[in-house]
Formats: structure tokens, sequence, C-alpha cells
């Protein structure tokens, strides 16, 4: 009788289970039974093409007529026509060019998918198939299968979703009954099938309703091991020591309250309290902090980390990228002004040293700043990935602030961790709101404080979208509006996709917006004709935007060019700056008060809200105007349409995450935790997640080591073991 861990070799054979291994990286029992069909053919429930509508769920039993692949830079489209013999149906595949190998002209299969009207033909996009395999019967093939239902599995070239079914049903007949991670209690309880019975009836149902509960049960496997991961790692940081850091009366903090220019708002003093009763206790604190870009995150940061300094100790602040790690340097350092002088003549005595540390800093700056952090002069610490560099000392560390999170790991947050005699206290921040079902199921182990309101004195943004195909005049009379603006006196961005015109693509693109790009223009094959700051710039300077002061911005600039362009622009020196997404982090100027983006539907939803952030940072009120040659009806100017409707950051990134894939969902740092998740969807699962993490929590609260389910133990043991290597395959 075999196992989850038997090798499939043994089941199926060397040849087929080298081409699983080849195709989907297969190696045990395990990891077929874990390919879950992604839907299945009911049949008797096979559509006429004839009598197909838009927006239908359909299944369609027929011949392959006609294949033709289009080929296009960085992207390839297969287009396939099949007919019933009642009429045509089209079938589109992006950059899957390997399927015009199976695809072939008459062949016969089953294709499954949304129904879609494209210049008036009907399509599946991206359907299911299942193709019958050359030489069979097509009747006896659709009518032959074991069950009723025909599962239909993710594919590859060389493994049509026919022959999985069939390796599938192999395997199920070896397997007797495998380890189950629930005890029976629980199973009765929750009303879910034993884990060997919900593996066959997902892969074999024997109703639509028993393998319903059957994908259930095994989402909630998912659900539930991860939230028994962070019950363990909330536990364990509830047994591990830490020193408690306390203000002292008289102390920096103080001084640093009655140095700032502000007060604080209510949402800023409720988490500083929050964190104050956290670093007080003698376990550490691991606290997410969130709120929008501008929402005074760092101000609390600095709070709490002077909290630390007063009490002797360090504080760390980690940030992703140089750019970032150097504007926190300065807009601390400004903040502290005096208090961070310690050691200067014009420095207070009792003020402590900031101390920037980043991979670019040469041999001797850097000997300088290990010096200081060393020794403890060096109160606050900020740096990049530097900072883990194992050869760092720090005197005394802590408090630990990551920003932007999930650009890090559980895995990285350790690291920085374990520079510390004493378990450090951890600050997490990030300025994408984090729905909370996301929120419980990355950050699940650490406790959550939300800056909902902005700063008084902040006015609403403004933002309008500007149909150029439809409505050209309204981008001249844009430029007439910016004129307007800096005729009063404030300044401007504008932010283009690319640098410039030779460039391929987008500066700063992800995975996630090139294939948002792809989607969008998918059917258009002329090159990619977007604005970039190169032409736009002086365009501008000589054109609409003549007598003002326009200066270009991007990556590809030195970093003195870049620091001395945002420096005028800073000092009011340059009117508008034509800028690519580099503006995006770290720039505040609340003298700019509007911000043309151009090629609008090039940006992602998330990326939109925090690019506008720049604007209405003072007290001029904001315009932002999003410039798109997209479709009305199309997707990107629903995207845009929804920026323009609301400044709720939390609605906004709902709208971004439903249209990511659960990769992009969970980041890129959490690859251990992803590749676990095959069914759960966090946005859409909510119940389950909450179900699993109040089980999760019970389990662990009565039997902290799992020592009486060892199963479910040892699957723990390896999603936490797995988390752990993806960080270090990263370096
Ligand atoms: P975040 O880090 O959340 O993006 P910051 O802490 O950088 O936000 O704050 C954005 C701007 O608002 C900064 O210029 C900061 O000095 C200012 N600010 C922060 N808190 C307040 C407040 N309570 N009242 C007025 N301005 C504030
Ligand atoms: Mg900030």
């Amino acid at each position: 009788m075999s196992t989850l861990e038997t090798p499939l070799k043994k089941e199926l054979g060397d040849r087929t289970a080298v081409a699983l291994a080849k195709a989907f990286g297969m190696e045990r029992v395990g990891d077929l039974l874990r390919h879950y069909p992604r839907r299945y053919v009911v049949r008797g429930e096979l559509s006429d093409i004839s009598e197909l509508r838009e927006g239908e769920e359909a299944t369609v039993l027929a011949e392959i007529s006609a294949v033709h692949l289009r080929r296009a830079t960085g992207r390839t489209i297969l287009e396939v026509v099949v007919t019933d013999g009642s009429a045509k149906l089209y079938l589109t595949f992006f950059n899957q060019p390997w399927r015009e190998k199976e695809l072939r002209v008459g062949r016969t299969g089953m294709f499954a998918g949304k129904v879609g009207l494209f210049n008036g033909k009907r399509q599946l996009s991206h359907p299911d198939y299942q193709l019958i395999p050359d030489g069979d019967d097509v009747d006896e093939a659709v009518s032959g299968f074991a069950g009723k239902f025909l599962p239909v599995y993710p594919s590859a070239s060389k493994f049509p979703s026919w022959k999985i079914a069939q390796c599938v049903e192999i395997v199920l007949d070896g397997v007797e009954e495998l380890p189950e991670y629930l005890s029976v209690e629980l199973l009765n309880e929750l009303g879910y099938p034993r884990m060997t019975q919900a593996l066959r009836e997902i892969h074999q149902p024997s109703s639509l309703e028993s393998s319903a509960l059957a994908r259930e049960r095994l989402t909630f496997d998912e659900a539930l091991l991860l939230q028994v991961l962070l019950a363990q790692r909330r536990a364990e940081y509830r047994a591990m020591p830490a020193i408690s850091r306390t203000i002292k009366p008289d102390g920096l903090v103080s001084r640093f309250e009655a140095l700032l220019p502000f007060k604080l708002t209510e949402g800023q003093l409720a988490v500083c309290a929050e964190i104050e009763i956290d670093m007080s206790a003698t376990h550490p604190m691991h606290r997410l902090l969130q709120g929008e870009v501008g929402s005074g995150k760092t101000v609390v940061a600095l709070r709490a980390a002077l909290t630390v300094v007063d009490s002797g100790g360090q504080a760390a602040l980690l940030a992703p990228t140089e750019v970032l790690a150097q504007q926190h340097f300065k807009t601390i350092t400004k903040l502290l002004g005096p208090l961070a002088q310690a050691g200067t003549l014009e420095g207070d005595a009792s003020g402590t040293q900031v101390v920037l540390l980043t991979g670019s800093m040469n041999a001797a700056q850097r000997r300088d700043a290990y010096v200081k952090i060393g020794s403890g002069d060096g109160g606050i610490v900020i740096g990049t990935h530097a900072l883990l560099t194992e050869a760092l000392a720090f005197h005394d560390l802590g408090l630990v602030i990551v920003d932007e999170q999930h650009r890090f790991g559980v895995e990285q947050r350790d690291a920085l961790r374990t520079k510390a005699q004493v378990p450090p206290h951890v600050l997490v921040m990030t300025a994408t709101p984090i729905p909370r079902t996301v929120a419980m199921t990355i950050f699940g182990d650490l406790q959550i404080s939300t800056l909902r309101e902005l700063p008084a004195g902040r006015t609403p943004i403004t933002t309008h979208v500007i149909p150029v195909l439809l409505k050209p005049h309204y981008l001249d009379r844009a430029w007439e509006r910016l004129r307007e603006e800096v005729e009063k006196g404030h300044q401007a961005y504008i932010v283009a996709a690319r640098i410039s015109a030779t460039e391929t693509e987008p500066e700063g693109m992800t995975d996630m917006d090139r294939a948002i790009a792809r989607l969008v223009d998918g059917e258009k094959e002329e090159k990619l004709s977007l604005t970039s700051v190169e032409e736009l710039a002086p365009e501008l300077a000589l054109g609409a935007l003549k007598g003002l002061r326009v200066a270009p911005l991007h990556g590809r600039q030195s970093a003195e060019l870049k620091d001395a362009t945002m420096q005028a622009f800073a000092e009011g020196k340059i009117d508008v700056l034509v800028a690519t997404t580099v503006i995006e982090v770290g720039v505040d100027v609340p003298n700019a008060s509007m911000m043309v983006i151009m090629d609008g539907d090039r940006f992602g939803v998330s990326q939109l809200h925090q690019l506008r952030g720049r604007v209405g940072r003072g007290e001029v009120p904001g315009l932002c105007l999003l410039v798109s040659a997209a479709a009305e009806d199309s997707d990107a100017k629903v995207r845009l349409s929804a920026v323009a409707s609301t400044l709720d950051g939390f609605e906004l990134s709902r709208i971004d995450l439903d249209q990511r894939s659960e990769g992009d969902v969970l980041g890129k740092a959490q690859s251990g935790v992803r590749s676990h998740l095959r069914l759960l969807k966090v946005l859409r699962d909510e119940p389950l997640i909450e179900k699993a993490r109040l089980v999760g929590s019970k389990l662990v609260d009565s039997d902290p080591t799992l020592a009486g389910m060892p199963t479910l133990a040892a699957a723990v043991a390896q999603l936490r073991s797995e988390e752990a290597s993806s960080f270090v395959d990263k370096g």
C-alpha cells in the first residue's frame, strides 16, 4: 500500500514518473493527489455552440477546425477554432505557444470556460479542456470514464488532462487509508470527510455535493496548517524573554513630543499607547502598523524608537530599498533636529545619533557606521538588507522596525532579531492596507494596529480620468490647468510609464503589471506606444508648458542628479517634475498640488493610489488626472474609474488583490506558504480561514507541541521549513 510519500516511480513506472516530474515537478504520490481538478465536465450537460450566450459558463464537445499562432514582442496568441457542427467557437491562449502541439486540427475534445464576445465572435479565453485520446471512439471515450464526472486538470504540453486522470486513478487504487491530520471528534464536529475519502472524492466525485465538501475539507486543511503554524509562533513569542522598555521622564520621548510642530492625531495617540504597553512587557512586542502613505506612521515608529533609546537600547529600521532607507534617514534626522546631533556642538548632549547603513556605502562610511552601531552611540540605525549582514553587531538592539513588510519574509525579521542578546521588540509597518483575511493569513502572528485617518489639514484629492482617444482636447485642458496651478505658486508632477522611447517596457513593471498589460492589449499587435519621460519633458517644456521650469527624473539618472533634482523641486526651484514611478516612495513636497499620470492604465490600482498620495499633502487641495487610451468598456478603464471614485485605500487594495493571483497577494517572500496553498483563496475563503484560526488556536493551546497529533505536527513542521528554505534560496 502506498502513502503520500511513496515515489510516483513505484506506482506509475519510470517513464510516466519522469514525465510527471518534468511537466509538474511531481515526485511523490502526495504531489499527484494534491494536483486537484479545476472543474468537472458533466456528461449530459454539454452545450450546443450555436446556443451559447455571452457570460455563460459552458462545456462543449467539439472538433478543432483551425489553429493559428501569432507572435509579437514578448507574447504569443494562440487562436483555435472549434466546431460542433452547429456553429464555431474561438479559443484564445496568451503566451502558451506549446498548446499548439496538442491542439491539432481534427482532434476532438471537451472545452470549458466562460463565453466571451470579441468582435462579434463567441470565444473562450484560456478554456479548460480535455482532449479525447487519438484513435479513441469519441462516444465511448466520453461515456467510458469511471464516474459521471470527468475531472479537468491543469495540464501541460506533455501531459494532457486525461492522462493525469489515468495516473490519479492508478495511484488512488494503491492507496488504502492515509494518516489523518484531524481527530475523529474534530472531523465530526466540522462535518468533514476523512482525508483519504476527501482525496478520492475530489478526483473521482460520486456527486457534486460530495466533491464540494471534499474540496472544502482540503481547503480547510491548508488554512489550518497555516493557522497552527501562526498559533505556534504566537506561543513562542509569548514564551520569549524581552527587556521591558519604558519612557524616561524628561527623556528623549518627551523632548521629541515637545519639539513636534504638530499634534498627534487620535489614531496616532492610540497606536503609540498600544506600542508603549507592548514594549513595557517582558516578552517581545510583535505588532503590525498599517496606514496609508501620509497617515503618520513614521512619527509613531520614531516615538517607539526613542522609547528604546530612552531605556538605553537601540532601534533598527529596516527598509526595502536604498531610496526608502535614505528617505527615512533624512525625515527622521529632520524630525529629531538637535536631538539627533549628540556629540556635536549644536547638538543636544543627551540626544542620540541616527546612523545610515546601506549596501552602496564605501568602506570608510561603512566602518564609521559599524563603530557607531557597535558602541551604541548610534541609537537609531536605518538601513537596507545591509543591516542583516552577519558581521554587524549592535550594542543593545531593543527594537526592530520593518518598513513595507511584505517585501520581507518572517525569516528576515528573524535574521535581524538574532542580532540582539535578548529578543527585541518588533514593529512592522506597511502602507498597503491589508484586508482582514490576508492579514490573518500572512501576519497572523502579529497584533495589528491601523491608522485610519490622515492628519488634519490634509485636503482630499480629486481624481479624474481623461479618455484621450475619446476626448483628446481634455489633455490640452489638463496642461492649461497645470499652468494655472503653477501660476498660483504650486508645483506639479507628471508621471510617465517609461524612461525613453526606445525602451521596450515601462520602468518598475512587476510581473503582475506585465500580465495586466498583456491582457489589456493582447489583441493589439502594434508595439507599445507609451509616453516616455525623455520625450515628454522637452515636448512640454517647449510647448504646452513653455516658460515653466520643467525637469525630468527617472531611475537611470545618476544618484547625484536625482538627489539634486529632488532637492531643487523640494525647494521650489522646479515647477514641474516629469518622472517615472521613482517618485512613488519617499517624496514629500507639500506644495505639490497636481499630478498628471500618463498611460494610467499601465499602473496597478494600489500603485496609482500610492502615486497620487504625493499631492494634497499640504494645505492645498490635490488634483490627480489619469490619462488613458483604454477603451471605455475595458478592465483597465474599470480600474481607473475605481481609483477616481474613492480615496479609501482598503477598498482599492481589495480591487487590486481581486485581480491578482494568490502568489501576488501573499507577496514574493511568502513562497513557502504560497506553494502550500492550492485551493485556499485568501480573499474568497474568509469564513474558512476564521474557522481554521479558531480551531488552530485551540489545538495549540491545549497541546502546544502537538504531541497528540503527530501527522498534523509533521505537516506544520514541513511548512515551517519550506518557508525557511524559500528565504535561504533568495539569499
Ligand atoms: P507615513 O510614514 O505613514 O507615510 P509620515 O509619518 O511620513 O507618514 O507622515 C506624513 C507627513 O505628515 C509628514 O510630513 C509628517 O511630518 C506629517 N505628519 C505626521 N503626523 C502628523 C500630524 N499628527 N499632524 C500633522 N502632520 C503630521
Ligand atoms: Mg513613511
